[in-house]
Order: C-alpha cells, then structure tokens, then sequence
C-alpha cells in the first residue's frame, strides 16, 4: 500500500482476506470484491487479473497498474523416479530457497521454506552450514504453495494455463519442513497460513498444515494465540545436555520449558497432540537407555514421536543409525505406549532429504550434494 516503493505493485498472493478488503476498499471498491479475487487466485489459481472477468473493466484496470500476482521465479526442477519433485527458488542473484512435493496415494505433501538459510545452527543440518540469508516473505511463502500446485496441474494437463478447479489441486498438505525456523519469521509465518486455512485460500483442513519448529519457546506461546496448525517439535534429545550440542537454541530454551509451551499449545488451541521429531544418529542418541529416557518425558501426554533416520550431507560428522538399531529404538518407545513411527525415506535420484536443503545458487551448480536420499514427512 502507501508503505510500498512507488514502482513496486502489489502482491496479492501476500495479503490476508482482511488484508485484501482493506486494500480493494483503499482503492476505492467494496470488501466483497476481496472474496471474489481470492476465488480466482486460490481456487482457480488464476495468477492474470485480466482474466478474472467477473471484476468490473475499471476495476480490474485499476488493479492491473497497482497490482499483481508475483511468484518466486523457479531456477531449477528435479524430478525423482518416485514422483517427488523439487523446485529451486530464486531468493536474490546469488541465493535460493527449496520446496519439495512429496506424492502418496492419499495425499500430496508440500514442503515449504519459510526463509533463506536459518540462523539457528543445528549441527546436523545442512541449511545451518550457510548461515542466516532473510526471511521469506508472505508472498513467497504463498507462492510456493501456488506454484507447486500450478506446476503440478500443468504436468497433468499441458494447455492448461490458468484456471484450476479444487479437485485438481494437487497440494493437500503442507509442511512448514523446508529451510529456514518458521517461528523466527513468525511475522510472515502466521499471515501466510491464514490463507493456507482461509475458506477463501486454499482452504486446507488445520490438521493437513504443520509447522516444524527447533523450539523457540515464546514463539509457541505466542503462536497459541494466534493460529491452529499441526505442530511438531524438533527434539532430537532426551537430556539438555545432548540437546544443547545438537540444537543450540536448547541452551535458551530447555526441554522442560519446550514441553510446557507444547502442551500449552494443545490445551489453547483444542490439538490432538504435538508430534516430536527425532533424528536418528548412529551412536549419538540412538540408544536403548535413551529411548526409555525419551518415553519418560513424553509417556501420558499427547504425543506422537516420528524417528527421522539422518540424511548425510558433505562435510557432516554424523552417520545414520542402522534400521535395526532404529526398530530397536522405536520398539522401547512402543512397548512404553507412545505412539513411533520412522520417516519412510523413498527415491534416490535427487537431493531433496531433510535437512540438505541449501540454497546457494552458485555452489550447487558447481558441486553435486553426496546424498541422493528423499525422508517423505509423513503427517495426517
Ligand atoms: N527449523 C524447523 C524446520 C526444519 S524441519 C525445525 O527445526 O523444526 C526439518 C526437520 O528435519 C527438522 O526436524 C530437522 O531437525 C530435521 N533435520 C535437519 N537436518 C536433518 C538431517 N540431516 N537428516 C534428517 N533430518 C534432519
């Protein structure tokens, strides 16, 4: 709006419902034509204001000089046998940011990035080795929804540009597992899921949209107030002492204090449960003991625990757990009565894992990642 560089249009794909009705209303049209335009864009996923033909000539004119749909410009695509596909985004000359589409028989997963880089340094994911670029902003953490959906329908259907109807939306889950911690750009964050649950947006289902977070402890209280997602936490550690080494924020942020703001969250927002990532490291906290140890601070809370085998990347020190030391580590966790379940991981033919997101635009043309394996995030 008025806060806007006198070249730049708008971007519409960055604006709430109540956003974009204070927006029409500024350029001298009624609210309603809010809900109209968010028809076009995120039902029919109609990106060309000429094209939405329901809004009157003038309005539309007007609209068209002052506004626009703008999506992040893709640099590169990866295909996997399997059907997983990544997309690189362009963030600036020399960055990128990464969303990877994960397709099951029930449903299809988007994996977003909610920034560029990550400043929070967890030393066994590749995003923290390129430290902390920005934040994405609404628009772009949007648009990769849009995209993907656009990009996938058209895979489907070559001559179809512009209108899709719901049925044909392929997204029907989002993740907030891409790079980047989604609660510090909490700014951008909460907006952009708005419109992922907005009837008028893309209209997903709370349950079929998670936000992962390292754990930053007043985010989630604050988060509680604002918006019901699926949350899940990335634990990785049953004692603070391993966890302030393999997720530094944990030195602010005890476990104790993590849990307390997880099973706040679920009272405040009337959740089913918080689902607590572990990654597995041979050797690191893979152990019996440290199962039992896991079991006792979630057992009789609502709790779900899905065991990430690691995802090697250059330079890492870390190695994965072998399956049976992981079906060991989740059989402990089982015969406690939680609920366990191991990312499946599936494909070989693309750097797409979590945690090997990276998005330096120069880097990644030059070298070839060592790892080919693709962790599919499995959530309701
Ligand atoms: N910053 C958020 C979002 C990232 S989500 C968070 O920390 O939750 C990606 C998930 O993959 C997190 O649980 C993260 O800890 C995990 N991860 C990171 N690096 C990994 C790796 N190399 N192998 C497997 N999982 C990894």
């Amino acid at each position: 709006m008025s806060s806007l560089p006198n070249n730049e249009r708008m971007n519409l794909l960055g604006l709430t419902r109540s956003a974009l009705e204070a927006y029409v209303v500024e350029l001298g049209s009624r609210p309603f034509r809010a809900r109209q335009l968010m028809h076009w864009l995120y039902k029919r996923g109609e990106g060309r204001i000429e094209q939405m033909t329901d809004l009157a000539k003038d309005f539309r004119a007007l609209l068209t000089e002052r506004a626009e749909v703008r999506l992040p410009e893709i640099i590169a695509v990866q295909h996997s046998s399997d059907g997983t596909r990544k997309w690189k985004l362009r963030a600036d000359a020399a960055q990128a940011f990464e969303m990877v589409f994960i397709p099951e028989d029930d449903r299809g997963t988007l994996c977003i990035s909610s920034q560029v880089g990550c400043a929070l340094d967890c030393s066994f994911c590749a995003t923290a080795q390129q430290g902390f670029n920005r934040n994405l902003t609404i628009g772009e953490i949007v648009g990769q929804v849009w995209l993907a959906n656009r990009e996938l329908a058209a895979g489907e259907a070559p001559v179809r540009l512009g209108a899709l109807a719901s049925a044909e939306r392929p997204v029907s889950n989002v993740v907030l597992m891409g790079m980047g911690e989604p609660l510090a750009n909490f700014r951008n964050v909460v907006p952009a899921l708005r419109i992922l649950l907005d009837d008028f947006g893309f209209d997903l289902s709370r349950r079929r949209v998670t936000l992962s977070t390292s754990g930053l402890v007043p985010q989630i209280y604050h988060l509680a107030e604002e918006i019901n997602v699926a949350l899940a936490v990335s634990l990785h550690a049953p004692d603070d002492e391993l966890r302030n080494e393999l997720v530094p924020i944990n030195r602010k942020h005890p476990i104790r204090e993590l849990l307390e703001a997880c099973w706040h969250y679920i009272d405040e927002q009337n959740g089913r449960s918080v689902t607590f990532e572990y990654v597995m490291l041979d050797g690191v906290n893979d152990s019996p003991a440290q199962a039992r140890r896991l079991a006792g601070l979630l057992a009789g809370h609502p709790a779900k625990i899905n065991l990430i085998p690691f995802n090697p990347f250059p330079g890492t020190r870390y190695r994965r757990s072998p399956a049976a030391v992981i079906q060991r580590f989740r059989d402990e966790l089982l015969s406690r009565g939680l609920v366990a379940t191991v990312r499946r991981t599936r494909g070989e033919d693309i750097d797409a894992a979590c945690g090997q997101l990276a998005g330096k635009v120069l880097d990644r043309t030059l070298r070839r990642l060592g790892s080919k394996i693709i962790s599919v995030a499995v959530q309701p």
